[in-house]
């Protein structure tokens, strides 16, 4: 099997373009921050302090986490419900980061996102694909972009979902994701040694999906 790990802080456009080079090279595209969202999602609807690390550890027992795709698009299934419409709200961002960090929470979905990968050609993107759930990747790629640059496109998103936004709040908040996800102490984002840096910031989505292609290529 053949895989492509993207990894990179909040907001540089890793899930656009997996999405994009899944489609050239007829890959499975694998969106493991969603994972992580649904999770999040279960610990805010139940009321779970995400400073709780034993709540939450003892919650992970009772989630049962699952991809299928539809169309094309992969769907979220949190025991058996479809989070999909529900996990991309400000409020779950932050609380995603903020219980991501939990030694719990990464054992449930790691071997969930491995065995994906031994099944098919998987692109999967996160914060530890290329250091930690695929280390023997034919490809790592690092996708970084501005903060101001990432924040803007963050705020024309949710815009665009009609969502009320304040472009100064959202880029505090991937500020403050970004500092979270480096520094925690299981599995941080941080580039792979053997990872390819690409700066998004002044490049269409096209370019970096090209780029990542033949990338993938020469690899
Ligand atoms: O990629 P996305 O913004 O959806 O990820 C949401 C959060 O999930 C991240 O801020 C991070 O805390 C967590 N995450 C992670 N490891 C991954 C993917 C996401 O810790 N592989």
């Amino acid at each position: 099997m053949h895989s492509i790990a993207i990894d990179g802080p909040a907001g540089a456009g890793k899930s656009t373009i997996a999405k994009r080079v899944a489609e050239e090279l007829g890959f499975i595209y694998v969106d493991t921050g969603a994972m992580y969202r649904s999770m999040a999602l279960y610990f805010l609807r139940h009321s779970i302090s995400a400073q709780d690390e034993e709540k939450i550890s003892e919650a992970c027992a009772d989630i049962e986490v699952s991809i299928e795709y539809e169309n094309g698009e992969q769907q979220v299934i949190l025991n058996g419900e479809n989070v999909n419409a529900f996990i991309r709200t400000e409020e779950v961002s932050m609380m995603t980061s903020d219980t991501s960090k939990y030694p719990k929470v990464r054992e449930k979905l790691l071997s969930l996102q491995r065995d994906l990968a031994k099944k098919k050609n998987v692109i999967m993107d996160g914060r530890d694909i290329g250091t930690c759930v695929l280390p023997d990747a034919d490809l790592k790629v690092f996708l970084t972009a501005s903060t101001a640059e990432r924040a803007r496109r963050r705020f024309k998103e949710l815009q665009e979902k009609g969502a009320e936004c304040d472009l100064d709040t959202i880029e505090k908040d991937i500020i403050a994701r970004d500092e979270q996800d480096m520094n925690r102490e299981i599995s941080p984002l941080r580039p792979a040694e053997d990872a390819s840096f690409v700066d998004a910031s002044y490049m269409t989505i096209e370019e970096v999906a090209d780029t990542v292609v033949s990338l993938y290529q020469k690899a």
